[in-house]
């Protein structure tokens, strides 16, 4: 099982994070604003995440981490 898990208050919704994901799991929120005003990353299609850790790996500020639970 892999967690995408995203500090949404400490995203500033660059997007460079949906766009480095192979798969499609991110998107910026459409509606929601964190308390800086910028729309934060979400996870839109957690089943389709692969763990390959590109988009924390990209983000600018540190904003994601990814916890893969040993089963
Ligand atoms: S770990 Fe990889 S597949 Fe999963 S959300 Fe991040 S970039 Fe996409
Ligand atoms: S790259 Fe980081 S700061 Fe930019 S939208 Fe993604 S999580 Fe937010």
């Amino acid at each position: 099982m892999i967690k995408v898990i995203i500090n949404a208050e400490a995203c500033k919704g660059c997007g460079l994070c949906v766009r480095a994901c192979p798969k499609q799991v991110l998107r910026l929120a459409p509606t929601t604003l964190n308390s800086r005003g910028y729309h934060p990353s979400e996870v839109a299609d957690a089943e389709s995440c692969i763990g390959c850790c590109s988009c924390a790996r990209t983000c600018p500020d540190v904003v994601i981490r990814i916890e893969k639970e040993v089963e």
